[in-house]
This record gives C-alpha cells, sequence and structure tokens, in this order.
C-alpha cells in the first residue's frame, strides 16, 4: 500500500463515525446549531426512529445565500476564527464538523433566511454533491432535513436499534437540551405525534415547570432550588432531597456554561457534597447548572465534547462541593426556624443545668457534648402529669410537643396543624452525629478514663491496625494499647460511651478503619467513624423516655443541620395534618 490523501468525501465519513453515532446524534447536533443560531423555539421531527427522516426547523438568525455552500463544507465555522476564540467559546458548536458529516452519510437539505433577506434559500447535498442555492418560501430560521440516515454506510446501519429504542434516544437528546437551555422552547413529533413541547422559560416558576414536566412531578416535590455565586462562579439548579435519593444515577445532570457534560469531577464534587446524608449505594438526584467565566474551561477536550476541563479544577470543586454542601445543611424541620427570638422567650429554661437532659446521653459528659440541649420548663415540670398540650399555636415549635411514644420506637408530637411522628433512633443519631462533627472540629473528642481496662481479644490485624492508628483513635477520645500479640487494653473512651460496653464499639471503630484503610481521606474517614460512634449512641429503639426527653429530642432536631434524614438517607421524622386525618376519617370540616 502507498501513502495518499484521502479523497474529501471518505474524510467526511471518517469524521462522521465520530460525531454521527445514531440518530440522536443528528438530532443533538442540528438542535445545538439551532440553539447557537439564538432560536427561541426548536421544532424536531421524526420518522423511523430517525433514519428515516429528521427535520429541525428553527426561528434562529437563519443563513445568507453564500454561507449555505459553507455551512456544509468542512471545517468552516462562525463560531470561531482564530485560536483565541477557542479560549473563550460561548457557542455549544465551534468545530465546523457536524453538518459536513451528516451530510456525508446522509440526504441532507438545509433552507435558511435571514431577517434582511426577501426570501428564503435552499441547498441540498447528495452523495457528497453539495447543489447550487436555489430560492424558496421560508420563515426567517433555519430547517435542516435529514433522510434515509446511513444509507451509504451499511455498517453504522448495521448498529442501529430498533424504531423505538432510537426514538428513546432522541426523546432523552431533547430532554436533556430542554433541561439545559431553559432560553429556547423545544419540540419533539415523533411520527406525527407531539412527544414533548415546552415554551421558553425565563423566570423560575417557569423553568420549574419545565423540570416537572421532564423530570416527573415527584422530582420537584422533593427538590430544593439553590442559587450561590462566589469566587466568579455561579451555581443555579435544584437538589433532591436525600431522602429521595435513587438506586441509579439517571436523575443527574449538570451543565457547564449552557453545556450538559457528564464530568467525573463534577458528579464526584456533587456526590461528596451529599455524602453526609446519603446511604451508601444510593445516588442523589440533582439538576444543576454552573456558569463561570469561558475562559476558566476548555470544551474542546473531549470528542462527543461530553467532558471539559477546567483551569482551576480544585476551585470548581470546592466551590460545589461547599454549595451542595451548605444547602443539604439547611434541610432541618421548617427549614431554620430554629433558635429564632420566638423560641428562646419561649424557653428561658435553656440553660438552666438542672434541666439540661441529653437525651439518651448519660448526664456526666465532661466534653462539648455536654452544651445543654433545649429542655422544657413546662414539661419538664409535667412530667408526671402527661401534658395535653392546650396552648398549641403558630407560635409552637415546628415539631411541636411530645405526647406519647409508640412501641418505644416512633415519639408522636402534637403540632400546630396535627401530628408528627418521629423514628427516635435514627432522629438522635443524626443530632449525636451533627454534635460529634461540631465537637470535634480541631480538637479531640472529650473523653473518659475507664477505672478497669477493659481487655479485647482481637485478631493480629486488627492489633496491627489499633497499634497502628493509636493517634486516630486518640482524637475520637479512646486510648488503646497492644499488649499482646492479639490483644488490646482499652484505657480510655468518648466520654459518650462512659457507661457502655466498649467491646463492640471499638471492633466496630477497627472494622471502619480496616475499610477504609491508612489512604483514606482524613476527613472523610473520620466522619465515617462518628457516624459509626454516633449510631453507638444513640437512644436504642424500646428505651422509655420521658416526656421532657423527647421533647428535648425535638428541640435539638430544630436546630440540626441536616436533621431531616439520619445518616443513612432515611427520613427521621414525618408529618400528618388534621386535614389528612380529617380526610381519612371522612370528617368534613
Ligand atoms: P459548528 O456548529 O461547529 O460551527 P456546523 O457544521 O454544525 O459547525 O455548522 C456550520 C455552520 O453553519 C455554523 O457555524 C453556522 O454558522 C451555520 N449553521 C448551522 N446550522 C445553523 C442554523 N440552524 N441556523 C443558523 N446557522 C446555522
Ligand atoms: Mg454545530
Amino acid at each position: 500500500m502507498v501513502i495518499r490523501v484521502l479523497p474529501p468525501e471518505l474524510v467526511n465519513q471518517i469524521a462522521a463515525g465520530e460525531v454521527i453515532e445514531r440518530p440522536a446524534s443528528v438530532v443533538k447536533e442540528l438542535a445545538e446549531n439551532s440553539i447557537d443560531a439564538g432560536a427561541s423555539t426548536v421544532a424536531i421531527e421524526v420518522e423511523r426512529g430517525g433514519v428515516g427522516l429528521i427535520r429541525v426547523r428553527d426561528d434562529g438568525r437563519g443563513m445568507e445565500k453564500d454561507e449555505l455552500p459553507l455551512a456544509v463544507a468542512r471545517h468552516a465555522t462562525s463560531k470561531i476564527a482564530v485560536f483565541d476564540d477557542l479560549e473563550s467559546l460561548v457557542t455549544l458548536g465551534f468545530r465546523g464538523e457536524a453538518l459536513p458529516s451528516v451530510a456525508s452519510v446522509s440526504r441532507l437539505s438545509v433552507a435558511s433566511r435571514t431577517a434582511d433577506a426577501g426570501h428564503g434559500w435552499k441547498i441540498s447535498v447528495i452523495d457528497g454533491a453539495v447543489g447550487p442555492p436555489e430560492p424558496v418560501a421560508h420563515p426567517v430560521g433555519t430547517t435542516v432535513e435529514v433522510r434515509d440516515l446511513f444509507f451509504n454506510v451499511p455498517a453504522r446501519r448495521k448498529f442501529v436499534r430498533a424504531e423505538t429504542t432510537e426514538q428513546q434516544h432522541i426523546a432523552r437528546v431533547t430532554e436533556r437540551l430542554a433541561l439545559t437551555r431553559f432560553d429556547a422552547g423545544f419540540e419533539l413529533k415523533i411520527k406525527g405525534k407531539v412527544v414533548l413541547k415546552v415554551p421558553p422559560a425565563a423566570d423560575r416558576m417557569q423553568r420549574e415547570q419545565r423540570v416537572a414536566q421532564v423530570c416527573g412531578e415527584e422530582f420537584l416535590e422533593h427538590a430544593f432550588y439553590i442559587e450561590h455565586a462566589a469566587a466568579g462562579m455561579r451555581l443555579t439548579g435544584w437538589l433532591a432531597a436525600p431522602t429521595f435519593s435513587r438506586s441509579q444515577s439517571d436523575l443527574q445532570y449538570f451543565s457547564v456554561n449552557g453545556r450538559l457534560v457528564r464530568d467525573r469531577m463534577l458528579g464526584n464534587a456533587v456526590r461528596v457534597g451529599y455524602r453526609d446524608v446519603l446511604f451508601q449505594g444510593r445516588h442523589p438526584a440533582y439538576l444543576l447548572a454552573l456558569e463561570l467565566d469561558s475562559r476558566a474551561v476548555d470544551c474542546n477536550a473531549h470528542p462527543q465534547k461530553l467532558e471539559v476541563r477546567f483551569r482551576d479544577p480544585r476551585s470548581v470543586n470546592d466551590f460545589i462541593l461547599h454549595t451542595v454542601q451548605h444547602a443539604l445543611a439547611a434541610t432541618r424541620p421548617a427549614g431554620g426556624v430554629a433558635g429564632s427570638a420566638d423560641r428562646a422567650s419561649l424557653f428561658p429554661a435553656r440553660n438552666d443545668p438542672s434541666l439540661a437532659l441529653p437525651v439518651g446521653l448519660p448526664p456526666q459528659l465532661g466534653m462539648p457534648l455536654a452544651e445543654p440541649v433545649a429542655s422544657y420548663r413546662a414539661e419538664a415540670a409535667h412530667t408526671h402529669a402527661p401534658v395535653t398540650p392546650r396552648a398549641i399555636d403558630s407560635a409552637a415549635p415546628p415539631l411541636g410537643y411530645a405526647i406519647a411514644q409508640l412501641h418505644g420506637v416512633y415519639v408522636l408530637a402534637q403540632t400546630a396543624d396535627g401530628l408528627v411522628l418521629v423514628d427516635m433512633h435514627a432522629a438522635h443519631e443524626r443530632v449525636v452525629y451533627e454534635r460529634l462533627k461540631k465537637s470535634l472540629n480541631g480538637a479531640a473528642l472529650a473523653h473518659q478514663r475507664l477505672l478497669v481496662p477493659v481487655t479485647l481479644a482481637v485478631s493480629r490485624d486488627e492489633a496491627e491496625l489499633a497499634e497502628r492508628e493509636r493517634g486516630e483513635f486518640a482524637r475520637l477520645g479512646f486510648e488503646i494499647d497492644r499488649i499482646d500479640r492479639d490483644q488490646l487494653a482499652v484505657r480510655q473512651v468518648p466520654a459518650i460511651f462512659a457507661d457502655r460496653d466498649v467491646a463492640p464499639i471499638v471492633r466496630d471503630v477497627l472494622a471502619d478503619l480496616r475499610e477504609h484503610g491508612t489512604s483514606r481521606r482524613f476527613i472523610e474517614g473520620t466522619n465515617e467513624l462518628l457516624a459509626t460512634i454516633a449510631c453507638h449512641a444513640a437512644v436504642r429503639a424500646h428505651r422509655d423516655l420521658t416526656l421532657a426527653e423527647m421533647n428535648a429530642l425535638l428541640r435539638e432536631m430544630e436546630s440540626t443541620e441536616r436533621a431531616d434524614q439520619c445518616n443513612h438517607g432515611r427520613p427521621t421524622w414525618t408529618r400528618i395534618t388534621m386535614q389528612e386525618l380529617d380526610r381519612l376519617f371522612l370528617r368534613g370540616r
């Protein structure tokens, strides 16, 4: 074989192999061109799964007669002119490859008209030959028609799946664009039937309507809107509550400067932001848009432009992680009502040490943990005359006042508008965990020396690990010595365990340490250890609580970040309103 320059048609077909994987890729390229042309409506029509026909019509700025042949020429683009333009891209396209690629594997026509032109012009490309522009009646904007896709590429054609499969891909591509580009309206017609139609969405309400339509009402019901800007970056969108987590990562959308990407770094930053409140193996649901100076991001880093490269990935990562973390931290009962002036005046007993009774924790805590929890003068005083809180009104705390404990598992509380049910253990575990995290911040956990050290038989591996991680244990409040090949002596424990059976706790912490290895990132590892400790420290089911203790727990939940979910992302409480109860009993009010 001799070396030869390939004919342009073949070059285009090779290029098409990269860009045009299946009919949905054509839809994506054409719709992106429409968006780049400033269209406010993009209408897509599809026949035979896109193999028969793909027609994309827009009301963008259109093309002049002379531009049409250039549009389908390879490496011809209006979006960049010099190398430096690549650095500050604001358009979705820029390589000038899509139209020639599509043309090389289909029968293509482009009809277009600009606002200045009296009528439109149309060109067709057949078997690589670009015909002359012909006048045509066309409104301002562009219509691209692609017929018989892959008719001349049998190899590709074999990979096209059933019509319904390709239709699904096309619908997905359109939805993804719709979720990223609220500035445009979209319409998708499959076999003459409108399957998606969304108008341009200018304000938040319209956007949420679109999100509900595309992602489902359920997502929006469980999601909250975030908007945060710092250090030249802006993150907006919707985060689903951790309780809405999914077994798959199918409801995750992230766009950078209006381009949807599947970037590992970005996905990871969000995941870590959720980590604290999500059960392992569950996936958060979100729709996020990051905006930043276009010069700070390189979109030309991936053949399908699915990944981007940031000039300063670290700061982007930190910004996203912290924004997500912070937003999730705000998910507590009634979102931040706790700690308001009302409460302070209602419950002046907050600092009265005689009432400070941390639920389920031994009273002798000599550590930050012992910070008195909110207790109730009223309830504490009436512990023996179970309260029927008459004076419940809108000033009542969000989680109300405890009235009973159900089967030793749930706390029932009366609120201004009905009933609240709290999973006692889950809620307390979260409260303790957050408190531990706060108190560990910088310092070591308060500890207590055991009068008699506890000896513990462990495996050799575990003994070595305990020896190696002595410092880590010390930070958590443990003092553990290896006294034999397979024997440990526990001399000191975190104060919260002062009167507990320490053996199972130490074993659990060891298991955690082993699982995460010594290379684990310090903070992450610590948080997981704290979660283990919190689980042990939390009040167990079937322990009887007094009303005062129950109320203390409710008040603590109100002032604890992320108290809406336990450490595993399960809900900690739920509400049943009087209306719902009335409905249950068919009681008209
Ligand atoms: P790119 O989008 O990378 O520039 P394309 O091959 O997709 O490359 O398009 C080539 C050029 O044709 C674009 O740069 C643009 O000027 C023009 N063009 C394509 N589609 C449209 C459209 N729908 N409306 C207006 N101009 C278009
Ligand atoms: Mg393009």
